[in-house]
């Protein structure tokens, strides 16, 4: 099965912090796979932007290396790359000070084009960037801001935030990134949900017993530390990716799929949720690997802050106090230096109401586990007779889509979440960006439990590397009388 690729309408792209690493891995080879692909026009403009001096020629040459090292792939072979490096300009300008404003102007202001502008910049600078954009003529009715996460620590920086972005931007030209709603396997979630009759006449508290979200990393901060001992589990993935992927699971169908109807659904749910009791939370930082702990120091070694409080690792159970949901829990786990790398979302039903089998047969459950990396695909778990002589003995056997086996290899092309989005950006398209209120509604419900901890003076658990977390995130779910699924590769 072959994708169809729909051209977007010519547009100028600025990236503000083009010479970063997040432009680097994911924003410029994206873009030229997009181009590959024949979605992105040939008039299209990409304006690397930051305080760096170069030419264009020079951020042509970062960029052909960006794209070889992160995914060029063999369309670089054929002169591709080199059409592609022709889209590519630079500006020096400096987000802070007056340096390059007037050159970014002149080059993108009063066109007959989308404008669309990345801010792949530290969220110190998200501020200085509108106000000049507004005050160079550049925040127009044709504009649109791209924001990357962090939006924000708590509520009261991303109500502060939202406010300075709203008095130069309507939140129509407001993009904040979660790129895990990119991924095609989310968007796979709703198709799931709302395109079949299978699923959503189970989906609730009578058939569903629980759900568990997983987000395992088998990687550590690496050079990330000090960033991410000021963030920690929660902040950096709780409060947005596995917030995000709740709402899709817990939502109600939206009227239609279009941005302010999906975005009004899972506001809904994050304003259900209930705060979460101290006890059902699990924290945990990651001890050395035995094996090799100079490469691989636990992680107040590796942040280098030996009092270090913050979470390496996240569990906890929370519950949803509407209707569909009441008496459902939730578990959501997060953490590093895991045994595997490894994304999955698992909605576990219920036993059948009485076993004709007798107790023998044991206890069966339907689980419905969608995963989002590696390997994407959907498997739902059916209870069998094993097969062969001997009586009614049950096994359960997965009914397993694996897209790359169900699609081949063209139709499970692959489409990174940051290419999609920003394609998503050009068309307009908001339907898999958070809302400002999505987010300081999520910081709401966050702020408590982490006030919590720093009243209690909580200190996270040890764990081993390479493992599933501290023993105490297994007892979260053993006191219930439940068991996480396996962590696998
Ligand atoms: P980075 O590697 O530190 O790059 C920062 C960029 O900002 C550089 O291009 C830098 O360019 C530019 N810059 C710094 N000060 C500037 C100023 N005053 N005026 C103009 N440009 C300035 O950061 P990053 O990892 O790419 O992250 C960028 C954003 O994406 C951050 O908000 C981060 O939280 C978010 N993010 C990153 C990742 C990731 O994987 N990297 C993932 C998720 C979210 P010069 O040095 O040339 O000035």
């Amino acid at each position: 099965m072959v994708s169809r690729v729909i051209p977007v309408d010519p547009f100028d792209l600025v990236i503000f912090g083009g010479t970063g690493d997040l432009a680097r891995r994911k924003i410029l080879p994206g873009l030229f796979r997009r181009y590959c692909s024949g979605q992105m026009p040939e008039n299209a403009r990409i304006i690397g932007a930051a305080r760096s001096d170069m030419e264009a020629h020079d951020y042509a040459a970062l960029a052909a290396e960006a794209i070889q090292e992160f995914g060029g792939g063999k369309a670089c072979e054929d002169g591709t790359l080199e059409k592609f490096l022709t889209c590519l300009d630079y500006v020096t300008i400096d987000a802070r000070g007056d340096r390059g404003w007037s050159e970014l102007q002149a080059r993108v202001a009063g066109k007959d084009r989308i404008e669309a502008f990345y801010f792949s910049v530290a969220p110190s600078l998200f501020g200085d960037l509108a106000e000049r954009l507004q005050s160079h003529g550049m925040a127009d009715s044709k504009a649109r801001i791209v924001v990357e996460k962090p939006f924000g620590r708590d509520l009261a920086s991303a109500q502060a935030l939202n406010a300075t972005l709203a008095k130069y931007f309507d939140e129509k030209q407001i993009y904040r990134i979660d790129h895990y709603l990119g991924k095609e396997t989310v968007q796979n979630l709703m198709a799931v949900r709302f395109g079949n009759m299978l699923f959503e006449p189970l989906w609730n508290s009578q058939f569903v017993d629980h759900i568990q979200i997983t987000v395992a990393e088998t990687v550590g901060v690496g050079g990330r530390g000090e960033y991410y001992d000021k963030s920690g589990a929660m902040r950096d993935m709780v409060q947005n990716h596995l917030m995000q992927l709740l709402c899709l699971i817990a939502m109600e169908p939206p009227a239609r799929f279009s941005p302010d109807a999906v975005r009004d659904e899972k506001l809904k749910v994050i304003r259900a949720l209930d705060p979460v009791e101290p006890h059902h939370i699990v924290r945990g930082q990651y001890d050395a690997d035995p094996d090799d702990p100079d490469a691989m120091p636990d992680y107040r070694t590796a942040v280098d802050n030996p009092r270090s409080k913050t979470e390496s690792f996240l569990a906890l159970k929370t519950h949803i106090a509407n209707w569909r949901w009441a008496g459902t829990p939730f578990y959501l786990r997060t953490g590093k230096r895991l045994c595997a790398r490894s994304s999955e979302i698992s909605i576990v039903f219920k036993d059948t109401p009485h076993s004709i089998f007798g107790e023998e047969a044991g206890r069966h459950r339907n689980v419905l586990s969608i995963r989002l990396q590696p390997n994407e695909g959907i498997t739902l778990g059916v209870t069998i007779k094993e097969p062969g002589p001997g009586g009614m003995r049950l096994i359960d056997v997965p009914l397993d889509m694996s897209f790359a086996d169900a699609l081949g290899p063209d139709g499970a092309e692959h489409v990174d979440a940051y290419e999609r989005l920003i394609m998503d950006v050009i068309r307009g398209n908001q339907t898999l960006f958070m809302r400002g209120d999505e987010v300081e509604a999520a910081w709401a419900w966050t702020d408590p439990i982490i006030e919590g901890w720093t009243k209690r003076g909580d200190v996270p658990k040890p764990y081993d590397s390479h493992g599933a977390g501290p023993d105490t995130s297994t007892q979260l779910m053993r006191r219930d009388d439940r068991e996480w699924r396996e962590i696998t590769p």
